[in-house]
């Protein structure tokens, strides 16, 4: 499955998100509830409202989102690149993940101490992104020396993993993320392969006071700005909101919400920004035992897709009966569908498209 790493400075209101992440009503009513892996570690099942309509038109008796997973990466500070608090220990598990969620304190309170002593949420982003380019930075002018060796012979891949190295130390250099270098289709395989930290996805998480939560604040139109600058995204969320959410049943966090004016939850908001940045995808599969969403990169072809299921769907591919979501929900469901000869018979070099429901045909 898919990670996004949950980063910041202390005090910011990471546990009090990761906690409210494993807890939800809705989390915990699914099929598949988040279910803690380890202290740190938790997925979460994604939100989608598609989902339970595909079920309730099929009757399917359970319902199964498809699920993320958050890990939540503490102990960075200052110098962590240079093995201060956790160090290298958070580095190594950042480098695991996808994509990097990254909290940024928008909120006031004299009674929480900020590590610099001020609140300035794009201070706290350079902070920490500097140590990520830091760490890059280092681990490639390690890892340029030991390939020296293999360029000299003449090895292909080395002398391309070389070069991609040297890109990116360049752009580190001038103390900007491995994230900007610009990669060409055939060096991409190589290039993810550098693992690079700064070359993550970011999702800026502004964590505001609960009276914000609706409409954000100064502190978060500041992260905005320099998200839509930098071509990351960024959420407002009250991490003390969600918390509280989270101890409440679904009918009850309707309310809440609705008092607070806000349509839905900052975590589901959290989650599909995540999704979003990652450039995921759900199709469906339907029928009277379950309702289940699958998720894949967009783009992803029909074998692929299937093999998400179970590497069998993949090798052995016949064809994927397609009902588009919109198709399925207009017609009442798969018979109506078909009647109305909305349901396609799609081959290996179809690409998915995000709300299809596929009915997978392979050879065993
Ligand atoms: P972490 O070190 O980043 O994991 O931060 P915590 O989640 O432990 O939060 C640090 C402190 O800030 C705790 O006392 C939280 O209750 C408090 N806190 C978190 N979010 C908010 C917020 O939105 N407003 C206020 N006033 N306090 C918050």
């Amino acid at each position: 499955g898919f990670r996004m790493g949950i980063v910041g400075l202390p005090n910011v209101g990471k546990s009090t998100l990761f906690n409210a992440l494993t807890k939800t009503a809705a989390a915990q009513a699914a099929n598949f509830p988040f279910c803690t892996i380890e202290p740190n570690v938790g997925e979460v099942a994604v939100p989608d409202s598609r989902l339970d309509k595909l079920a309730e038109i099929a009757q399917s008796k359970s319902i199964i989102p498809t699920r993320m997973t958050f890990v939540d990466i503490a102990g960075l500070v200052k110098g962590a690149s240079k093995g201060e608090g956790l160090g290298n220990q958070f580095l190594a598990n950042i480098r695991e993940t996808d994509a990097i969620a990254h909290v940024l304190r928008c909120f006031e309170d004299d009674d929480v101490t900020h590590v610099d002593g001020r609140v300035d949420p794009v201070s706290d982003a350079e902070t920490i992104e500097t140590e990520l380019i830091i760490a890059d930075m280092e681990s490639l002018e390690k890892r340029l020396q030991n390939i020296v060796r293999k360029v000299r012979g003449g090895d292909k891949e080395a002398v391309q993993q070389e070069r991609l190295m040297k890109m990116a130390l360049e752009m580190l250099e001038q103390g900007k993320p491995a994230r900007l270098v610009e990669v060409d289709e055939d060096d991409i395989k190589q290039w993810k392969m550098l693992q690079l930290l700064s070359s993550k996805p970011v999702l800026y998480v502004c964590n505001v006071d609960e009276a914000e939560a609706a409409t954000g604040n100064a502190l978060s139109e500041k992260v905005a700005a320099m998200a839509a600058e930098q071509g990351n995204s960024h959420v407002v969320i009250s991490a003390k909101i969600e918390e509280e959410i989270s101890q409440l049943d679904a009918e009850e966090a309707e309310m809440f919400l609705g008092e607070l004016g806000l349509e839905e939850a900052g975590l589901d908001r959290l989650i599909r920004a995540g999704y979003e940045l990652l450039h995921l995808e759900t199709y469906f599969t339907v029928g009277p035992k379950e309702a289940r969403a699958w998720t894949i990169r967009t783009g992803t072809q029909a074998p692929q897709a299937a093999g998400v299921i179970h590497g069998d769907f993949e090798k052995g591919f016949i064809r994927a009966e397609t009902i588009a979501y919109e198709d399925f929900i207009a017609n009442g469901g798969e018979q109506g569908a078909k009647e109305a000869g909305k349901m396609r018979a799609e081959g290996k070099t179809y690409t998915v498209k995000d709300g299809d429901v596929l009915h997978f045909l392979f050879n065993t």
